[in-house]
């Protein structure tokens, strides 16, 4: 996200292209051959969401079984079924990468008397919590809140990127910034090079499109998205000089926060919405004070922990529906304070903290 703060611009240093040039595909190419699959997807997430025994009956592969074939895990409730969206077709375009079935859960039962809810998590493929909170929600939450509530959890949209710990997707574009029904984020302050730059294929961004499809299939009203993610140190030493280099511009500096926050929409904050998010989240960690100039991470906090973003307008997954209520997670991992299981329980706090508002108030 670009900052409205004057500070001094960085230009950029990545070792890939040249400062100043928008990435060509020779470029994006290099960038894909420095990528490498550091963890399994098979065995971090669909082990934890598919039943082992409807794995081993067809193949002892879970990345070759499908939707068809799988069952939910036993440690997931009933109540929820499981569904194959799509599988994101990787397997020729990056050495090591497969083809990745994607799921979601949806309630069995869907009674129109409740609030529809909409949990998403590994948009970021890097931000390991956002992953391992929505699937700890599915295995010790979700049961209780599906008598409340209809229920639809995508718990890992970007397995390429779980596995590469990136944000971006094979064609170096952030699936955050893709959830839009044309060719180009609509960010009017974008300069003409950076749309350019910006300018993608929908095919080229099936992490964001295939959800969107699968969406609008089911032509579901939502109450409540709840979007999971992480700000973690690699966004400054890694992810925000790529960005630029990519682009062919600077970046401004600033800290990542040290803590908790929830990134709102400009055009709904929902102030107590969020505050409720807030205060159940710290219980189990710690929220992120405002850095300098009463921000966080260059944008003017609108309240304790919270900041706004126009979510639409940025093609951010936060905006993919027209949810009354619609927050963004940001979970600080790289914090002495915590550790990785204190992570997923912030996750699953906000969640259920979201959950519990939106229940009591519709
Ligand atoms: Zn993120």
């Amino acid at each position: 996200m670009d900052s409205s703060m004057p500070s001094t611009p960085h230009a950029s240093a990545y070792p890939i292209g040249k400062p100043g040039q928008v990435w060509g595909e020779e470029e994006k190419s290099l960038w894909l051959n420095k990528q490498v699959i550091q963890r399994s997807y098979a065995e971090q997430v669909l082990a934890l969401i598919l039943d082992p025994a409807s794995i081993s009956a067809n193949t002892a592969d879970p990345m070759e079984t499908t939707a068809t074939q799988s069952n939910a895990h036993p440690e997931i409730t009933s109540a929820l079924e499981l569904v194959h969206y799509n599988t994101l077709a990787y397997n020729t375009l990056h050495q090591g990468a497969s083809d990745y079935p994607v799921y979601l859960f949806k309630s069995r039962h869907w009674d129109e008397t409740k609030p529809n809810v909409l949990i998403t998590g590994g948009v970021h493929g890097y931000e390991t919590s956002g992953v391992q909170g929505a699937i700890r929600f599915l295995r010790t939450k979700a049961q209780h809140y599906c008598q409340h509530a209809n229920l639809i959890i995508v718990p890992c949209l970007s397995p390429w990127g779980y596995e590469t710990i990136n944000r971006w997707n094979p064609h170096a574009i952030d699936p955050n910034r893709s959830f839009v029904h044309d060719t180009a984020p609509h960010d009017t302050a974008m300069t003409q090079a950076k749309a350019q730059a910006s300018k993608v294929q929908l095919s080229d961004v099936q992490e964001a499109h295939a959800l969107m499809a699968a969406l609008g299939e089911l032509a579901v009203n939502f109450s409540l998205h709840i979007d999971l993610h992480e700000t973690t140190d690699s966004d400054n030493a890694e992810f925000r000089p790529a960005l630029a280099a990519r682009d062919g511009t600077s970046y401004d500096n600033w800290d990542i926060p040290d803590g908790f926050y929830l990134v709102g929409d400009t055009l709904k904050p929902q102030a107590e919405f969020q505050k409720a998010v807030i205060n159940a989240v710290n219980a189990i960690t710690h929220i992120a004070p405002a850095g300098e100039h009463a921000r966080l991470i260059g944008v003017p906090i609108a309240q304790f922990g919270v900041i706004n973003y126009p979510t639409k307008a940025l093609g951010l997954c936060a905006g993919m529906t027209d949810a009354t209520y619609c927050t963004t997670t940001e979970v600080y991992p790289d914090s002495p304070l915590v550790d990785d299981e204190n992570c997923i329980l912030a996750q699953v706090a906000a969640i259920t903290g979201a959950l519990d508002y939106v229940i009591k108030n519709r």
